[in-house]
């Protein structure tokens, strides 16, 4: 699960890396009060947890504690990329110099960590990135060994950072030893006019198979900012919301996400992600087309299931079963293959209702959902 921005900074701070002083506030009253305390001027973040914030305009200046009341009024409620903004946070301002770029995450197919760090930090990261690769150094972590300061030092030279900031480095690698994280990312650290050290901003990933033993941020971490989301979780589902218009139920991650893309090369864009895993039971299925058919920019849906361990068939009869507690108001395309497929697409034939299709092809029943949302 992701942190947000004021709960990456909390361990920041504990692990001894600088950080601006800040308060969370869910209201524009309160926004007022902690601008008051942090001594006026401040710098007004939205708390979702999605990138790209300042672009969007939930990164903003306030002069003052009125200033600062009525920012908070405008980001609160803000929609960013999904997430609606519940809470901002307010931090002191800071004279930047140069913004610098560093993370570690897990990478899993090397069996390792990677340290990715960059000269060029900000919001301008992902251009950097991919127009001038060799300005982000990747330096390979051996989890035995950690990050030593010898080994921060190494990250420092590859990227091109200031000396002063191994010591980031090294408290950085403790923040994930520590805390179970897959991902640690600072973008900006910052070097102040005053030659301070500075993380700005922070994204951290836990990982959930540590997490009876960082119980601490519960329910909070969990929280989605998106309605849709809270629901599919508090169901069990493992979905994600997007923002096209063909809703996308699948079995196993890779195979969703094939559908995501087959879906997209058809000229339509994928409204979700939805794994509804092995068991594919009745009552998984009736919960994940309750919540995708109330996704109102939804204007088709897509079964794509190919049957293994649980068969064509057994799919085939919790959808039915599905539809009798879930009324249908779009279009639905299943595509069944696999394990008992001709049986299970006897099943829906028998049940012949107006609103379901089938189709033999994960293309053609991707083209098929894509006509119909493009057309309704
Ligand atoms: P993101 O867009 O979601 O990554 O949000 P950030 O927290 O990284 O903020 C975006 C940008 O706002 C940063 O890259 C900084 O350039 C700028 N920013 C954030 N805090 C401050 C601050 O205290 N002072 C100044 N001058 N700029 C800031
Ligand atoms: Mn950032």
């Amino acid at each position: 699960m992701d942190l947000y921005e004021h709960q990456a900074r909390e361990l920041f701070e504990e692990h001894g890396i600088l950080v601006p002083r800040a308060e969370v506030a869910h209201s524009a009253k309160q926004a007022r009060e902690s601008a008051r305390r942090l001594g006026g001027r401040v710098v007004v973040k939205a708390q979702v947890k999605t990138g790209g914030r300042g672009k969007a305009g939930g990164v903003k200046l306030a002069a003052d504690p009125a200033a600062a009341e009525l920012t908070a009024r405008q980001i609160l409620g803000m929609d960013i990329k999904g997430h609606r903004v519940g809470k901002v946070m307010l931090a002191q301002p800071v004279d930047i110099e140069r913004e610098f770029y560093i993370s570690y995450v897990l990478d899993r197919a090397a069996g390792r960590f990677l340290a990715i760090a960059s000269a060029e930090g900000g919001m301008e990261i992902e251009e950097v990135a991919a127009e001038r690769p060799e300005a982000v150094a990747r330096v390979p972590v051996d989890p035995a060994e950690g990050v030593t300061s010898a080994k921060a030092g190494e990250i420092a030279a590859a990227a091109g950072l200031p000396p002063q900031t191994v010591d980031v480095l090294v408290r950085l690698w403790e923040v994930l030893v520590r805390e179970d994280a897959l991902l640690v990312e600072v973008n900006p650290l910052v070097r102040t006019r005053q030659g301070q050290i500075l993380a700005l901003d922070g994204k951290v990933t836990l990982d959930d198979n540590a997490a009876f033993r960082q119980a601490r941020w519960g329910a909070e971490a969990d929280a989605h900012d998106d309605p849709l989301e809270a629901r599919a979780a508090a169901k069990g589902l493992n979905y994600v919301r997007l923002d096209g218009e063909v809703g996308i139920i699948g079995n196993g991650a890779g195979l969703v996400m094939s559908t995501l893309d087959v879906v997209a090369g058809c000229g339509a864009r994928p409204a979700n992600f939805l794994d509804i895993g092995g068991g594919a039971s009745a009552q998984i299925m009736a919960d994940g087309l309750a919540v995708i058919l109330s996704d109102p920019s939804v204007r088709s849906v897509l079964v794509n299931v190919f049957g293994g361990i649980t068969a064509c068939d057994t799919v085939a009869e919790g959808i039915v079963r599905a539809l009798d507690t879930v009324r249908l108001t779009k279009p639905l395309v299943v595509r069944l293959d696999g394990n008992n497929a001709e049986r299970g697409r006897a099943v829906l034939d028998g049940h012949a209702h107006p609103l379901v299709e089938q189709a033999t092809t994960m293309d053609g029943a991707a083209r098929q959902a894509a006509r119909l949302a493009l057309s309704a």
